[in-house]
């Protein structure tokens, strides 16, 4: 099992694929990628596999395959097939995408073995959809929505990361999209992961604002009243329609206290916190040559030093030593 040094069981891997993006979302990459990683520095399929066996046999039982766009890894399938074979260990494997070739590759990904899908989508308006990531995809990001209801990858959750006085004025909307798609909608708290550094604290819309605005509309339930590890708190329609609206508020709200996850980025290296400023070199430790069990006491190792939480809302916060599209989200 992998315990923090805080008492932490860590039951969550991400593991990104690629640091190469075709969005170029502003909150995430708003002037293009920075320098990509070498390409002789990303894990191969065989090297993922290989770690992510190992740390299912750690106690591991959920793996989230993000970026980047994920999709941008040629035979992600593939990938996907390998990585299912360590079910029944390992529960849920799941995938993050903003949806690229999801109508053509929904079905072989559910073959393989993928359980679940997110899909990202920050507004519903196809003029405002270009303005925040960059292309003119969002009949292609509708089509990958009912391609993975249709493949049976329900409930299909859907990430719109929210900002003030660019797509606050949508939540409604989303809601009533999620209440006539019947997907999970999960608002996301703007932060600072962003490559230009552009974030600031007023952009942030605190996740009780998105909750009050939801529910003045189109009253809400708590699904649970205790979320355990998950980062959302998840919420039905009161009038019993379908969908639901999930919120997650790592700024306004902190939830590192519960926090099961760790990363391990497209070149190898594990990082135990979103906002991690250090990282620790798996990828050359495995090309070292290294036996099994020396991998396994470095990750057991690496577990210990994962941060108490991060510190956004500190005066003295250092940012991440890498942004969201080399961590992976
Ligand atoms: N390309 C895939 C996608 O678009 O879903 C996967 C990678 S993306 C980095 C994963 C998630 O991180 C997306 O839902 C994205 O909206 C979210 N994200 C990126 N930058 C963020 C930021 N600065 N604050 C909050 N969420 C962010």
């Amino acid at each position: 099992m992998l315990r923090d040094s805080h008492n932490r069981i860590i039951r969550d891997l991400r593991i990104s694929v690629t640091d190469r993006c075709n969005f170029r979302c502003f909150y995430c990459l708003p002037h293009g990628e920075p320098p990509l990683a070498r390409k002789e520095t990303i894990l191969s399929f065989e090297e993922i596999e290989y770690a992510a066996d190992i740390f299912v046999s750690l106690g591991i039982e959920k793996i989230r395959l993000t970026g980047g766009e994920p999709m941008l890894r040629r035979d992600l399938e593939t990938l996907v097939a390998k990585i299912a074979k360590l079910k029944p260990q390992l529960k849920d494997l799941a995938l993050t995408t903003n949806g690229f070739d999801i109508p053509r590759k929904a079905g072989i990904l559910k073959y393989a073995g993928l359980d679940r899908m997110t899909i990202s989508l920050d507004t519903l308006d196809t003029h405002r959809f270009r303005e925040i990531t960059g292309v003119d995809s969002l009949e292609e990001v509708f089509e990958a929505i009912e391609a993975a209801k249709e493949h049976g990858f329900e409930p299909v959750k859907i990430n719109a990361v929210i900002v003030r006085g660019i797509n606050d004025d949508e939540l409604v909307d989303f809601a009533l999209f999620a209440r006539r798609t019947g997907v999970e909608m999960r608002f996301i708290e703007y932060m600072p992961l962003d490559s230009g550094h552009d974030w600031s604290r007023d952009k942030v819309v605190p996740g009780r604002e998105i909750f009050e605005k939801i529910n003045s509309v189109y009253p809400l339930e708590l699904k649970d009243a205790s979320r355990g590890s998950e980062t959302a708190w998840k919420y039905r329609f009161a009038d019993g329609e379908p969908g639901g609206i999930g919120i997650i508020a790592p700024v306004t709200e902190m939830f590192c206290g519960a926090c099961s996850r760790i990363r391990l980025t497209a070149d190898g290296q594990i990082r135990t916190c979103l906002f991690s400023t250090v990282e620790h070199n798996l990828r050359d430790y495995i090309r070292s040559g290294a036996t099994r069990s020396e991998l396994v006491e470095f990750i057991q190792h690496v577990t210990l030093k994962k941060e108490p939480a991060h510190r956004i809302n500190e005066p003295d916060f250092v940012p991440a030593s890498r942004t969201m599209s080399f961590i992976g989200g």
